[in-house]
């Protein structure tokens, strides 16, 4: 095992310098800690550092290399493919980082790579403002950005990197950077989609937009019927409002019925959706003209809750400063005319700066 095959001294070192935790095969939380959301990837990595700020990940990143181990990069462990562990690796985990900076005049935040969608919605609804992140609130928003970013807003807002204005990397010989439109503009280009491959990123600043209630929900068809129901979906998303997006996706049930769905979301308030797809038409079947009608029925009897209010609340992201001078707001980012909020780690990072 490569973990004995490093001299205790070795580890020491790595392990003083580290603010985050450094996680070994045979300490309590390795099983729990190489776990990722596929459960089908069962890998054993030689060690996990589970990095507290931007500094860990430099001395992570320089120790791999001394030691020749190969690197896997974790945010929020949700790659479908599992790449986020490998055998014999060093795993960068960057979960722990979840700082969050929100200035709501600018419409913009600036967040670490450990944050979940669910806890980014979570901080940008406090000001009653979003951008376009993924469906599912447990998957992380560096993955994601790094990969594209569908969500529910991309009709209106773009893809989630659409919105990313700068990242914070970490190149593979362990120097920092920023990479924006203007800042190594090639670099940036490569990660709005490119994957992970460009370096450790560390944190991102991102556009945000008002977004008020979405209305969301899912209409449930037989395989039988996709036929039909993908007719009707090309028809009514062909003339869609910008504010409407809709998937189309073909599951099984957790009953393993095979099933085709429509998940259709829209920020208009009732979805009254003057286009020509609504209109009766001939040539819509009466199972569209059915799913026309339920969609219309089930956006207008839903709660307009905003998406905060559905969501659990976190008990990791709790406000705990209004800063009123430059200094506590991260390299880089311009001084504030009115003090943006600052939501950072609870009390478990209680104290610690999130720093560079
Ligand atoms: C249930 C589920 C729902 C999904 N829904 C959507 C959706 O609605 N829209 C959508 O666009 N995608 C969606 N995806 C796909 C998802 O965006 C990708 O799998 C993404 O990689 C997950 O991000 P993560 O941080 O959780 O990944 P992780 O498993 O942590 O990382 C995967 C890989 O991404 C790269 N990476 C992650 N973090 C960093 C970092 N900080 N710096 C550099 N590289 C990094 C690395 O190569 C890493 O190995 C979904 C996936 C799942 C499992």
């Amino acid at each position: 095992m490569i973990e004995q095959a490093l001299r205790p001294a070795t580890l020491r070192d790595l392990k003083t310098g580290l603010h985050g935790e450094l996680i070994c095969p045979h300490d309590d939380g390795y099983d729990a800690a190489r776990k990722v959301w596929n459960g089908m990837i069962d890998k054993y990595p030689a060690l996990i550092v589970r990095c507290a700020d931007q500094t860990d990940v430099i001395n992570s990143i320089r120790f791999a290399q001394s030691q020749r181990l190969p690197v896997a990069m974790r945010s929020g462990g949700h790659s479908l493919a599992g790449i986020s562990v490998c055998d014999g690796s060093l795993v960068i985990d960057l979960s722990p980082m979840k700082g969050v900076i929100i200035d709501p005049n600018r419409r913009r935040a600036r967040v670490q790579a450990g944050l979940t969608l669910g806890e980014f919605v979570q901080a940008t609804q406090t000001f009653g403002l979003a951008t376009t992140t993924g469906t599912v609130a447990g998957t992380g928003l560096a993955g994601l950005t790094l990969g594209g970013g569908l969500g529910w807003f991309m009709g209106k807002y773009g893809l989630t990197i659409d919105n990313l204005l700068s990242v914070d990397l970490v190149t593979a010989d362990g120097q920092t950077l920023r990479a924006s439109e203007t800042s190594h503009p090639d670099l940036f280009w490569a990660v709005r989609g490119g994957g992970g491959n460009f370096g450790v990123a560390t944190s991102f600043e991102f556009q945000l937009h008002p977004v008020g209630p979405l209305l969301a929900g899912k209409l449930v068809y037989p395989m039988t019927k996709a036929r039909e129901v993908l007719r009707f979906y090309r028809e009514y998303t062909s003339t869609a409002p910008d504010e409407l997006t809709a998937y189309a996706s073909l599951s099984t049930t957790p009953t393993g019925l095979p099933v085709i769905a429509l998940n259709p979301a829209t920020t208009r308030r009732r979805a009254r959706l003057k286009t020509s797809a609504t209109k009766p038409s001939r040539r819509l079947s009466s199972l569209a003209r059915g799913a026309r009608r339920r969609f219309h029925r089930s956006c207008s009897s839903m709660s307009t809750a905003p998406p905060a209010a559905c969501l659990r609340p976190r008990p990791p992201l709790r406000s705990v400063a209004s800063p009123t001078s430059s200094a506590s707001w991260p390299r880089g980012m311009p001084a504030q005319r009115t003090a943006p909020i600052s939501i950072s780690p609870g009390p478990a990072h209680a104290g610690r700066r999130w720093s560079h």
